[in-house]
């Protein structure tokens, strides 16, 4: 081979090699790119997927609550309107009823500073007492709204086992009559054992699963969630009470 042809094979092979690491870098460029798209599309889905799912936490709009349909206690005029997700049959609605409740209904609820709200989340038995339960307290609201709060606490009273299916017609009938809230006691039997109300309770229970709750009690003042860790703390409530009072200007 002359010098003059091996020069030119170094020059054909040198330009080979180049032509190769062109192609691996611009491979290697492509593999990047690919990969930012798919991480891009990740970071996408994962962001939509937050907007669109249930906020636990965040703010609710008050007419989300449906406050027109729902038992209050309190008056209608009170600044601060406190909505109470609960389950006749859950321990730690009992609890609230009876440690949380009478403070809140003695220095807020009388003064008419705040308007309590009931809506039903059967969730401890959800098919079966809870639904029954909660069927009651609706049959009890539909036929004399008066003794819904009186039904209410009568309930917890006697609440049975969360274990046991204790909250029969029967039963939720006899708490009623015990607690003498003057009601028409066979159509109160007949509408629970009917399920006159079941829709009732469904239509509660999708405003808990919109707003993304998922145990009870869950409490909203103003449309601002309470922390859980907050729920059983009177001294936090009560705060969150004042500054919602004053974010009304009242
Ligand atoms: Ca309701």
């Amino acid at each position: 081979m002359s010098n003059k042809q091996t020069a030119q094979n170094k020059r054909i092979q040198k330009q080979l090699r180049q032509e190769k690491a062109r192609r691996r870098n611009k491979v290697q460029q492509l593999m990047v790119w690919t990969l930012g798209v798919i991480l891009l599309g990740v970071v996408v889905l994962v962001f939509v997927n937050a907007m669109s799912g249930p906020k636990a936490g965040a703010t609710v709009e008050a007419q989300e609550f449906q406050y027109e349909k729902q038992p209050a206690l309190g008056s209608a005029d009170a600044p601060v309107k406190i909505v109470e997700f609960a389950d006749f049959k859950c321990p730690a609605c009992k609890q609230f009823d009876q440690t949380i409740l009478p403070q809140l209904q003695k220095e807020y609820v009388d003064k008419g500073v705040v308007q309590l709200h009931f809506i039903n989340f059967p969730i401890i038995s959800p098919n079966a007492d809870s639904r029954t339960a909660a069927i009651a307290g609706e049959a009890v609201y539909s036929q004399k709204p008066d003794a819904f709060w009186k039904f209410y606490e009568a309930v917890y009273a006697q609440q049975g086992d969360e274990r046991l299916n204790w909250a029969t017609s029967d039963k939720l009938v006899q708490i009623a009559k015990d607690a003498n809230l003057q009601l028409d006691y066979d159509k109160l039997k007949a509408d629970i054992d009917d399920k006159k109300f079941a829709q009732n309770v469904r239509d509660d229970e999708a405003i808990a699963n919109k707003i993304g709750i998922h145990s009870t009690p869950t409490v909203y003042i103003n449309g601002q969630p309470v922390a859980e860790k907050d729920t059983f703390d009177y001294a936090a409530i009560k705060n969150l009470i004042e500054k919602s009072k004053g974010e009304t200007g009242k």
